[in-house]
């Protein structure tokens, strides 16, 4: 009797497949390099964490960016305290509440926290520009739908921000605005870890959405006005 052959991948299960080939390298990277510092990537990643907090961090807000259990922070936390990497204290707002925040030693581990695997930096460095630009709109596109079924935590995104302005100048190498540092930017200047980053209102952050993908400026569909690219393009931060 002959067996039929199975049906090819689809695209998305190609794609899926793509990224647990990706995973497997991150997770032995984060390993290995967090594991030749005394860390582990959970311990590492708290560092990251808070070095980029705008604001003062509590055990719920580190569990929370890190889409891990209280128990889990707790137990990380617990272990960089002792190392001298973290301490806590009361909030200066809230005499109930403890934040934390990286001692000398921790802010200098938390720079090399930051840093990303070589051979992650050189496979998206191999990519030509426009396919990074493209790459980092769709994961952009993936990232906001599993904040929206809550399967991960909220990012500081500019898809999501107050100061965002999709496709302002439609058709140019920088349609989008940051309203924040009054500049152009490009798709491939988006980002999807912003310390300045600062929430739209609900009812705004689908709109925001909407022109993105759809490619039409703001101002024909709701708040924002329309406008022309300042003279002087002040975009460093946006760079980083
Ligand atoms: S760069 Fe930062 S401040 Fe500007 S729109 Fe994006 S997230 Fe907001």
């Amino acid at each position: 009797m002959n067996i039929a052959p199975p049906p090819p991948p689809t695209t998305t299960e190609k794609i899926l497949a793509g990224f647990a080939k990706i995973s497997l390298v991150m997770r032995h990277e984060s390993w290995r390099a967090a594991g030749e510092r005394g860390l582990t990537p959970t311990q590492s990643q708290i560092l990251s964490v808070l070095k980029s907090a705008s604001k003062p961090f509590g055990l719920a807000e580190v569990a929370s960016h890190l889409a891990v259990s209280p128990g889990t922070a707790s137990e990380a936390l617990s272990a960089l305290i002792g190392k001298g990497l973290v301490s806590k204290k009361r909030s200066a707002e809230d005499a109930r509440a403890i934040v934390l925040s990286l001692t000398h030693k921790g802010a200098r581990e938390a720079v090399k926290s930051g840093e990303w695997p070589s051979p992650m930096i050189q496979a998206v460095e191999a990519l030509p520009e426009h396919e990074r630009a493209s790459l980092l709109r769709g994961l952009i596109g993936m990232i906001r739908t599993m904040q929206e079924c809550g399967s991960i935590p909220m990012s500081r995104m500019c898809v999501g921000c107050r100061y965002f302005r999709p496709n302002e100048y439609p058709g140019t190498k920088k349609p989008h605005h940051c309203l924040l540092i009054d500049a152009p930017i490009a798709d491939s200047d988006l980002r999807v870890d912003c310390a300045e980053m600062e929430p739209a209102a609900d009812d705004v952050r689908p709109r925001l959405w909407g022109v993105f993908v759809n490619g039409q400026p703001l101002d024909h569909q709701g708040p924002g006005q329309r406008r022309s690219p300042p003279k002087s393009r002040r975009i460093s931060h946006i760079n980083k």
